[in-house]
């Protein structure tokens, strides 16, 4: 017999296990031996922890020695707290048997209710009920299940039992299940046993000992089912760390009229309103709420005159809980007979929106400290996002309701603004999204489920017919920050038709609607949007901060965010308004001004310059570019007002400007430069030819251009230094940053920032003024990072470039590797797209080294980062960790880098 404890009892007022252990009675199992310990009515039960999974998984289907006795021993202790015996043919105890990971995985695993009922069993249910119906219906519902879960009969697309189910229906000339009487029923239950003859070749077992052991093996490998393995790697759980099974006495909600089953909410998590909400439906059991079989009533609108004693037991224990928890908590429940029996909690998943408005809320009421409110767990630093996308212009609404395009009003499940193409099914989405990812969807279904979650994924916006706040689409909307509603019952939906009724209007497969998940409305055709109040306030400034409570709360929690955060945020920018969008955002300088896009705007010279044969003609196309680069950094530096600015000289391959194709679509372009430059067509052509390259990423680009050519080099450092000297004279302080590029070797980097010293010392002498400016490089080449120590010597700050970096490490184009990273994700070769969240191991170390070495020969050296890396989340809190001083992105993700850094501190601390 081995020792080692494998199974956990819970009932009676005490239990075996607590919340701190999540990790191996997973998160249900762990909060229903909390909620015991704290005193709420919970059904007694016993969790096997998540050991026992990894065993039967590794041993496809052996359990650890020592398991069914301690199983043994824990159902004889539920018996004993419940006081029915289960298998017993006059007293019958029922239980269920319960997935649970350690993160939540919702409706990704199985669950099997009414487990031990039989054809004896269930007369004894029947006769101690009072209630033949409810004995027969918790019956076909326990074959149902185990037929589908246990026994394997639930195909891809067809349920059998459903068909068998609403064929009883339509004999019975009833809508719902619950209308259904016990002697058809009885006959329901008969029929469901053949349907798993034939379908299986196996009976259906009635031993009440064969039909747990069945449903937790069942529950174990439902660990490794399709979903549950998609739905790992999209959100980063570990496939090693297997579920919990939780089996725990029934209670029953489908006992009568007094009786109901629920989920709940103890805030609005789409808004985040304070006050307890969530569905229920009288005379239930379990899963009916979530799988919107019916639309299900309102806690908060009717449970309280339905059940008011109920009513106000939940809302006691829904306090309680989040007085204990000290967050929102989501509950599954069930009241049999009146009283209120907790079957679930756990921290509330919540929009952007809510996580704001909960945070703030919670630290104004006392519950939690300012650190506690903003941490990675209750506000996904990605989810800010939402707060700042556009929302449907009122206005525009107004005019599509008076053109009668407003076909219904739903349940507004999940917040924003949703405009996109009609599918009808999920499968679809992800095919039109896998040909064209700019493809704009709307899902609509009667209801989703697990099986939906890829092409919800792909989808701008999930409308779904039936189901309530709690179902299955507003779950996991609410969670990927899309626009939902649910329950827009007053909609035909026929997807084999592929059309939407509504009223006399029809909408077809691939038409345009727009769904305004803040309100429930749904249109015909596209509706136009606007900006989000917050972008209102801060950009266009056609708000006034006093008018908008979702402005207020953001900016409450920035100043929060902004006391703790050690990194700071800068932005990448290259124009005046977008960088005077950034510092409204927060940004605390420009982290990265790319010279190309400015030269973009002046493509006659550069193209000059660049057909140029000699440096004297050269020298003439270059001077002409220096008083538009002059103003554009002048532009700059006064929108910035006094934080500084990193230049990065002149970087791509030069025939991204001038190349054949150029040549081709533009016939009289050769001519004009020939004219310009007084050379002949053949000329220019030879130049241009000679321009092509096989590999242009690792080709004459960066530091190589300036290093062969150092009169752009030249230029480049007097228009920024000009700038420079002529703002400082209007009275703005101005700190530039020089940047060269792709410097490898330190005797590259000294090779430009030697003609840049000279010629900014001939600049400021000119001008007779004094500016503070730096001279350092973008580390974006592994020997770059490597040979730190060395640059350092020379270079006044460094800035990784991570996207080349990571090109450049990796040895993957980052414009090509969009070919073979779906392969790769789905086989598990690398946990994440590494050119949006650092590959830690490889491209980190590097960064790591860098930072070290750099550091080495000058101490105080100025970091930073200015990839696409350098807004997101994961990769911020690696900066932080780094010691960076800042990262850099683009100006919508500033709020949300400077998030991740206050929670980058908070994990420290942890
Ligand atoms: P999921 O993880 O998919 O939510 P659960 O294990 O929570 O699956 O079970 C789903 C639902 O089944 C619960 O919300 C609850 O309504 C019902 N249920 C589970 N166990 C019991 C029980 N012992 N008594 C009554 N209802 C139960
Ligand atoms: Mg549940
Ligand atoms: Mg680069």
């Amino acid at each position: 017999m081995s020792g080692q404890k494998y199974v956990y009892f819970f009932g009676a007022g005490k239990a075996d296990g607590d919340a701190t252990m999540r990790n191996t009675l997973g998160g249900k199992g762990a909060n229903l031996a909390e909620m015991i310990n704290i005193g709420l009515p919970v059904p007694a039960g016993f969790t096997l922890n998540t050991e026992v999974c990894i065993h039967y998984s590794k041993t496809k289907g052996e359990y650890p020695e020592g398991v069914e006795a301690q199983v043994e021993e824990a159902l004889a202790k539920v018996e004993e707290a419940m006081g029915a015996k289960f298998g017993c043919d006059t007293n019958p105890l029922l239980v269920s048997c319960r997935s649970g990971a350690r993160e939540s995985m919702p409706g990704m695993m199985d669950t099997v209710l009414n487990i031990g009922l039989n054809d004896t069993t269930v007369q004894a249910l029947a006769k101690q009920s009072g209630n033949e119906a409810f004995a027969w219906d918790s019956y076909r519902r326990f074959v149902q299940m185990y037929g589908e879960v246990v026994m394997g009969m639930k195909g891809a697309d067809e349920d059998p039992f459903e068909h068998a189910l609403e064929a009883k229906r339509e004999a019975a000339g009833v809508q719902y299940d619950s209308e259904l009487n016990a002697e058809q029923l009885k006959e329901l239950v008969a029929e469901f046993k053949t349907l798993i003859k034939e379908g299986t070749g196996k009976d259906f077992p009635t031993d009440p000992k064969q039909q747990i052991w069945g449903a937790i093996g069942a529950v174990f490998s439902s660990w490794d089912n399709d979903r549950a393995v998609v739905y790992r790697r999209d959100y980063g759980i570990p496939h090693e760390w297997g579920t919990a099974c939780n089996v725990q006495a029934m209670v029953y909600g489908n006992l009568g009229d007094d009786c109901a089953t629920g989920v709940g909410l103890t805030r609005n998590c789409s808004t985040g309103e304070p006050g307890f909400c969530g569905d229920y439906l009288i005379n239930a059991q379990g899963e009916d709420v979530v799988a919107g079989i019916r639309t299900p009533k309102q806690i908060e609108s009717t449970l309280s005159t339905d059940m008011p004693d109920g009513y106000k037991q939940l809302d006691d224990i829904g306090r309680k809980l989040e007085q204990h928890y000290k967050d929102v908590q989501d509950i599954e429940f069930t009241i049999q007979r009146g009283k209120v029996w907790m079957l679930q909690t756990r921290n509330a998943k919540r929009t952007g929106f809510a996580a704001v408005r909960i945070a703030v809320d919670m630290v104004n009421e006392g519950l939690v400290s300012k650190e506690q409110a903003i941490t990675k767990r209750r506000i996904p630093a990605d989810d800010l996002n939402q707060l700042l996308q556009p929302i449907f212009d009122p206005a525009e609404k107004e005019k599509a309701a008076k053109e009668g395009n407003l076909l219904t009003k739903g349940i507004n499940a999940g917040p924003g603004a949703a405009c996109g193409h009609i599918c009808f099914s999920a499968e679809e989405a992800e095919a039109i999204y896998n040909r064209d990812n700019s493809a704009e969807l709307v899902l609509v279904r009667r209801e989703t489920s697990p099986e939906d979650l890829r092409g919800m994924r792909v989808s701008k916006g999930i409308l779904t017919a039936l189901g309530g706040a709690s179902s299955h689409a507003a779950l996991v909307s609410r969670q990927m920050g899309k626009a939902c509603i649910v329950g827009a019952s007053e909609l035909k939906i026929d997807s084999v038709a592929g059309t939407i009724t509504a009223g006399d209007k029809v909408l077809k497969n691939g038409d345009w609607i727009s769904i305004d998940g803040f309100t429930g409305e749904v249109f015909a055709g596209k509706v136009e949007t606007k900006p989000s109040e917050i972008v209102e306030v801060l950009i266009s400034k056609t708000m006034k901060p006093e008018d908008s409570e979702t402005y207020q709360r953001y900016e409450q929690l920035m100043s929060w965010v902004d006391d703790i955060r050690k990194l700071k945020v800068r932005t990448n920018a290259d124009q005046p308004d977008q960088a005077a969008e950034a510092i409204s955002f927060g940004a605390e300088g420009i982290g990265l001004c790319r010279t190309e896009h400015m030269f973009f705007h002046h493509l006659a010279e550069i193209r000059e310059m660049i057909a140029a044969g000699d440096v004297e003609s050269r020298t003439k196309a270059v001077n002409k570019l220096l008083p538009f680069q002059r103003e554009d950094f002048s532009g700059i530096f006064r929108a910035m007002n006094g934080l500084p600015v990193t230049i990065r000289l002149l970087d791509p391959p030069l025939h991204e400007f001038l190349s054949d194709r150029h040549l081709e679509e533009n016939p009289t372009l050769g001519e004009e430069l020939a004219n310009e430059l007084g050379v002949t067509v053949d000329f220019i052509r030879r130049r241009v030819e000679e321009l092509h390259e096989l590999n242009p990423m690792l080709g004459h680009r960066g530091c190589r251009l300036g290093i062969v050519y150092p009169e752009i080099t030249a230029m480049q450092a007097r228009a920024i230094m000009e700038a420079a000297c002529d703002v400082q004279k209007e009275g703005i302080d101005v700190y530039p940053e020089i940047m060269v590029p792709l410097a490898g070797f330190k005797t590259e980097f000294d090779n430009q920032a030697n003609i840049i010293r000279a010629e900014a010392e001939k600049v400021l002498e000119e001008k007779g003024v004094k500016v503070d400016y730096l001279v350092g490089t973008m580390v974006e080449l592994p020997r770059a990072a490597i040979c730190a120590d060395q640059i350092a010597e020379t270079a006044e700050f460094f800035s990784f470039g991570t996207n080349d970096l990571t090109q450049t490490t990796l040895g993957m184009s980052r414009d090509d590797y969009g070919t073979f990273i779906g392969h790769y994700r789905e086989n598990d070769i690398i946990p994440s797209d590494p050119f949006q969240t650092i590959d830690q191991d490889g491209v980190g170390r590097l960064m790591q080294t860098g930072v070290e070495r750099g550091r080495s020969t000058r101490s105080g050296l100025k970091i930073g980062i200015c990839g696409e890396h350098g807004g997101d989340p994961a990769s911020v809190i690696f900066c932080h960790e780094l010691g960076l001083d800042y990262v850099s992105c683009s100006p919508f993700r500033v709020p949300i880098a400077r998030l991740s850094a206050a929670q980058a501190v908070l994990e420290e601390k942890a």
